[in-house]
């Protein structure tokens, strides 16, 4: 693996969130071109390494994002608000593919899921601003 494919890898591998290419770019230290830091990822995920998702929010419009490969999946949450992720932990969705897969006779490879809402965070803030105004 060359040198940039690593620092990449690595990068991912540091998070605890999907990063998009430019986010990747930006916690890069050594000099690296955006185009490299895309062929790169291009690769890894080509060859198992990491994972992708397309998603689009309003404060960042569409951009994909990557993650580290795991075994079971993850499944990631993105505030609407603080346009944070958080890791939701492993996928636990084998007795509902299974029940998709027998009541459509077809066989699930894949599947792509993302939770959107508000995190517990600005939740929170929110409550205390509702209680500060004298709201139920
Ligand atoms: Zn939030
Ligand atoms: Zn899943």
């Amino acid at each position: 693996m060359t040198k940039a494919r690593k620092t990449i890898l690595d990068t991912v591998e540091d998070s605890p969130v999907p990063l998009s290419a430019s986010e990747i770019h930006k916690k890069i230290t050594r000099p690296m071109d955006l185009v490299t830091v895309y062929r790169s990822l291009k690769y890894l995920e080509d060859n198992g390494f990491l994972e992708s998702f397309s998603f689009t929010c309003t404060d960042k419009r569409t951009e994909r994002y990557y993650y580290r490969r795991r075994e079971p999946h993850v499944h990631f949450f993105h505030c609407e608000q603080c346009h944070t992720f958080l890791d939701l932990g492993k996928c636990e969705l084998d007795t509902q593919v299974i029940r998709l897969e027998t009541q459509f006779g077809v066989r699930i490879a894949t599947h792509t899921l993302y939770f959107t809402g508000i995190c517990a965070r600005c939740l929170n803030v929110r409550e205390s601003a509702d209680s500060a105004l004298g709201a139920p």
